[in-house]
């Protein structure tokens, strides 16, 4: 009987090995760049109550007013999410286990978030965020360490121009007063608002301005702006963020629209653009969110931070031809099975002690069939272990790409077991050529 293909989730992507080169290397400098800054790793669950993002993130939201996969645990009726960005949880964790309690803390993540959207290019329901928090800092001097940061990492990447665009948010109040021009500027115009803008007049009408609806962009525009409604306070905080970023040279427009996603937002909100990846862009969003911590039940805290699209940095690492080479290993052992199969395994776990990458054949297979398999593994050299050669403690060490400049020695040459992981280390190691001197010793 034939069985039904096994597929995987739609918009979620498998990685395969030939890709995982890329995202090991765009991982290593993240967190290279992230370290250059003082963030330490944390790492939450990506399971959560569904409560902590219905009420960290807001109700009125993208993400949790249709994006959210939410189940009940069958087991314990239990209301759980898979988390659809790790803002909440890092918050969660610091309250939980009071790491705010006696300093401010500078931490980052790395990982798999969950939204039931659309797939399309950029947009994927598992995809990966890097993000960093710096939590217990009113700014705005952390706001622009962080995009300083930011600006490193795309500089490291090598990924062309990223455009920054910012804005303020202002305080809860300054926001009260734009949300009531606001809503009175859609009324009068509410013969050409969309289904959306209609449902969120009341509710959320920020987030009309972010409107994707091409019918609406005028209206949109035309709106209130909420840097008109900015105190002096608020004022003065995005005044000097942007002095210090241009006291650092770093380039940025200030868009009045931009908003973020997530209700918790204020003062500083800005996101890094790519015109080269299409309609899904932005790279990176981010922002100080200082009511967060205290309506998750904290000590009231200001906060700072961003979530990285990796998915999206990813296609730009891509798109500008950036090649990480398939990291090949160094030695490949061939045997002739029986006695000869634990000589070889004992040579595999010598040339591994010695620091060296190592397949070691397994299964049948004549030394020729074998020979094949070694040299499409890539490695430097074939180290056989037949008959003749395991009864004399030695293996037959053979170069598989002598015409890379490379390998040291090109000549197929003996070489006791007991020697074999130095004689390889050296030689993977300084590239130097080795002198065919014949086998000094029994193993
Ligand atoms: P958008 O307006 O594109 O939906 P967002 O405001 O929902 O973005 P954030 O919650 O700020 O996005 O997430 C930060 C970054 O994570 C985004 O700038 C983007 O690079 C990436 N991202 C968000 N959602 C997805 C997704 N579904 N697939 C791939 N990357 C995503
Ligand atoms: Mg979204």
């Amino acid at each position: 009987m034939k069985k039904d293909k096994l597929a995987a989730v739609r918009g979620m992507n498998d990685l395969l090995p030939a890709d995982a080169p890329l995202w090991e290397a765009f991982e290593a400098r993240a967190i290279d760049v992230l370290r250059a800054y003082g963030y330490q790793q944390i790492r939450t669950p990506i399971v959560e109550h569904t409560a902590l993002f219905t009420r960290g993130i807001g109700e009125v939201t993208d993400i949790v007013e249709k994006e959210m996969y939410s189940f009940v645990d069958q087991l314990n009726g239990e209301n759980l999410t898979l988390r659809p960005e790790a803002t909440a949880s890092v918050v969660r964790a610091c309250i939980e286990h009071s790491l705010l309690y006696d300093a401010p803390r500078r931490l980052w993540y790395m990982g798999p978030m969950f939204r039931h959207e659309r797939p399309q290019r950029g947009r994927y329901r598992q995809f990966h965020q890097v993000g960093a928090e710096a939590l217990g800092f009113p700014g705005p001097d952390v706001d622009a360490e962080q995009i300083l940061l930011l600006a490193r990492l795309w500089d490291v990447l090598e990924i062309g121009p990223v455009r920054l665009e910012l804005n303020s948010l202002g305080n809860g109040e300054e926001r009260a007063r734009h949300r009531a021009a606001l809503i009175a500027h859609f009324e009068s115009h509410a013969d050409l608002l969309d289904a959306d803008a209609r449902r969120r007049l009341h509710t959320n009408p920020l987030r009309i301005l972010d409107t994707k609806n091409p019918a609406m962009q005028s209206l949109a525009a035309q709106a209130p702006r909420i840097t008109d409604y900015l105190g002096a306070d608020s004022r003065a905080h995005f005044a000097r963020l942007q002095e210090l970023l241009a006291a650092r040279g770093v380039e940025f427009s200030i868009n009045p629209r931009l908003v973020r996603g997530l209700d918790y937002y204020n003062l500083t909100v800005y996101e890094w653009i790519t015109d080269r990846l299409g309609a899904q862009g932005t790279i990176c969003g981010g922002g100080r969110y200082d009511p967060l911590i205290e309506m998750l039940g904290g000590r009231p805290a200001p906060a700072c931070g961003f979530a990285i699209g990796v998915e999206r940095v990813i296609e730009l690492l891509r798109e500008t031809g950036q090649q990480v080479g398939q990291a090949a290993c160094d030695v490949y052992v061939l045997h002739q099975g029986g006695a000869t199969f634990l000589a070889a395994l004992s040579a595999a776990e010598r040339l591994r002690d010695a620091g060296l990458e190592v397949i070691l054949h397994a299964g049948e297979g004549g030394l020729k069939s074998q020979m094949k398999r070694a040299d499409a593994s890539g490695a430097q050299y074939a180290v056989i272990v037949g008959e003749a050669e395991a009864a004399q403690g030695a293996a037959m060490v053979k170069a598989l790409r002598a015409a890379d400049a490379a390998v040291p020695f090109a000549q197929q040459r003996a070489v006791t077991l007991a020697e074999l992981g130095d004689t390889l280390a050296a030689a993977l190691a300084a590239g130097s050529t080795l002198d065919n001197e014949p086998i000094s010793g029994k193993d």
